[in-house]
């Protein structure tokens, strides 16, 4: 059965600024804190998995058995059609170490132009909620769209300025946030979240 999150903390198991601050702005209805894992300085495990689900899952328990309070984590990432869902799991660590989504970007539009095969690309989210007795539940969404090149708009983070959602003309990058909110991968893992757990 799912376990129901009854408390008033929960750790964002993410060092993430970008995503940090969307599900701090997505609990903001429930009434709960969300505490940053960088402000309790809980180190940031490294992603071993090869899934969304697995490394979610991994990044939540760390943080719960560490903080002692229940612990939210997000993995997320762009899968391209064309590169058979490159970058995906490996969406952060495109942009290299100096986090450069610049180069990230430039690097999905080359390789998209050698492989040919459309533009069709999706984010999908995975959302880890875990207890400090090592109890967990999963929620995933997606967003479909394509890939547009030169990136737009200085909005959202990451690969937002080259994401066009399906039904839409703008990037998320030029998209008001509140709207993004409504209809991203993000954003529907957290409603299913909430459905099952708040
Ligand atoms: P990770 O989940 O920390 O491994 O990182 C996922 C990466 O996927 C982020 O650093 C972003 O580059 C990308 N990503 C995930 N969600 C979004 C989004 O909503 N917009 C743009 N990029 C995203």
């Amino acid at each position: 059965m799912t376990r129901r999150f009854s408390g008033a903390r929960l750790v964002v198991a993410s060092h993430n600024a970008g995503k940090v601050r969307e599900i701090g702005e997505l609990l903001a209805p429930y009434n709960v804190e969300a505490i940053s894992a960088a402000s309790l300085n809980l180190a940031e495990p490294e992603e071993t998995e090869t899934t969304f689900s697995g490394n979610a899952l991994l990044k939540a328990r760390a943080a719960a058995r560490a903080s002692q309070l229940p612990a939210l984590a997000d993995d997320s990432g762009l899968c391209v059609d064309a590169l058979n869902g490159d970058p995906g799991v490996y969406s952060a660590r495109w942009a290299g170490p100096s986090k450069d989504f610049g180069v990230a970007m430039r690097l999905v539009h080359e390789r998209m132009a050698g492989a040919g095969g459309g533009e069709r690309a999706h984010f999908v989210c995975a959302l880890a909620l875990a207890w400090p007795d090592d109890h967990a539940e999963i929620f995933e969404g997606e967003v479909h769209g394509h890939i547009t090149w030169p990136p737009r708009g200085t909005r959202g983070f990451g690969y937002d300025p080259i994401f066009v959602a399906d039904g839409y003309d703008i990037t998320f990058g030029e998209m008001d946030p509140a709207r993004k909110h409504k209809i991203s991968h993000r954003a529907r893992a957290f409603a299913k979240m909430i459905e099952a757990s708040f």
